[in-house]
């Protein structure tokens, strides 16, 4: 008997190149913020055409940091898609304001303009517009319904996407990354704020480091090393270490060979899954361009001759890994408890949790197992 192919959902592409980028920060013994991440901030900025770009332990923290900044606080609201990672309604509560959920739409997965206005109240802060699984959220759409409330974006899944010819990274007030290693590049955790705004820049570049009013190379390198910075605002320790930073360098350059041969395969999959009457593939729509974090196709059970879970279990016997797009966070214990939250009051979150399926599309991937997750998948009928 043969053994079965088996294909992981996802797999970071690393290796000689990022093992060698450790050697400097090893053999220095400079290893916590320093110069690898100044020169890891500086390529992603330009890389995303941001003025500023302050790394962060993970897109939560990085997240957090940008709340902060702007001083959200109790009694304040900020509004978050109902389904996406539970971190970008969490780092909300961390800051002892409340999240208000609002819709998503089943074709994108992202956020419903249609649905926006009405969550909007006096309290309203700021809006967190995720980019899932790399598509942007439709920034015009929610800037005409709320033209005078920030915008931050969750690009946790987006480095090296784009808006109508914008990177992903200025579309609002600020953004955050993920270098987690189900993104399209990694650093092991890791995450990144950019922004062109100044003022915010020069906080977050304090909170991330204890709220030391200068950084410990820019001491370490000063006139005066021996002295310890002011510390005016209460910080947290968020910083990225060197090796890190090391290693992200590494992948940024790699990022749109990444992205290309994904999108190698997303065309692939569309045009070789497009006779399954029960699968929709995403559809990207014009003027968008998405880093393909993830392959997330919605499914539609009253054709398929099973359910999504079913058809999850079926193709993990035949070892093929699959997951849910991301959760309808409405849902969760912590939001249903804390907030009263029922599965209905999101339809569009609802059944995005109940029938999204993401199928494997990573760059370790070769022809032959993007042709079995084909021919696997059209044997079911
Ligand atoms: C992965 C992810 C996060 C969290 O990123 P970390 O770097 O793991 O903190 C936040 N939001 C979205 C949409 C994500 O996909």
């Amino acid at each position: 008997m043969s053994e079965i192919r088996k294909i992981a959902i996802s797999l970071p592409l690393t290796g000689e190149e990022e093992w060698q980028a450790c050697r400097e920060p090893l053999m220095s013994g400079w290893l916590t913020q320093g110069p690898k991440v100044a020169a890891f901030e500086k390529a992603f900025a330009a890389r995303h055409e941001a003025r500023h770009a302050l790394a962060a332990t993970s897109c939560t923290t990085a997240l957090h940091l940008i709340l902060a900044a702007m001083e959200i606080g109790p009694g304040d609201e900020v509004i978050v898609p109902a389904f996406t990672w539970v971190a970008t309604a969490n780092v909300v509560l961390y800051c002892g304001a409340t999240p208000v959920f609002v819709d998503v739409e089943r074709n994108t997965c992202n956020l419903d303009p249609a649905d926006l206005a009405a969550r909007i109240t006096p309290k309203t802060r700021a809006i967190i517009a995720v980019h899932l699984f790399g598509l942007c959220a439709d920034i015009d759409a929610i800037r005409k319904i709320a033209p005078d409330i920030p915008i931050i974006e969750d690009a946790a899944c987006a480095a090296g996407s784009a808006y109508k010819g914008k990177p992903a990274g200025t579309l609002g007030l600020a953004a955050a990354f993920s270098f987690h290693p189900r993104k399209s590049i990694t650093t092991g955790e890791g995450g990144m704020v950019t922004t062109n705004d100044d003022a915010l820049a020069a906080k977050i570049d304090m909170l991330r480091n204890h709220g030391a009013s200068i950084s410990e190379e820019q001491r370490h390198n000063g006139p005066r090393p021996y002295l310890l910075a002011e510390f005016n605002l209460l910080g947290y320790n968020y910083r990225m270490t060197d090796l890190q930073g090391a290693v992200g360098l590494v992948q940024l350059g790699k990022l749109d060979q990444f992205i290309d041969e994904r999108q190698k395969w997303a065309d692939y999959y569309r045009e070789a899954l497009s006779g399954i009457e029960w699968l929709r593939c995403p559809e990207i729509p014009e003027g968008y361009r998405t880093g393909w974090q993830a392959y997330v196709c919605y499914l539609d059970e009253s054709k398929a001759p099973m359910t999504r879970n079913q058809i999850m279990e079926h193709l993990q016997e035949k070892g093929i890994s699959t997951r849910p797009g991301t959760h309808a966070v409405h849902m969760l214990g912590l939001y249903r408890d804390r907030l009263g939250c029922r599965p209905d009051d999101f339809p569009g979150a609802r059944d995005c949790d109940r029938y999204t399926m993401a199928i494997p599309l990573h760059n370790r991937m070769v022809a032959e197992d993007y042709a079995y997750v084909v021919e696997t998948l059209k044997a079911i009928g």
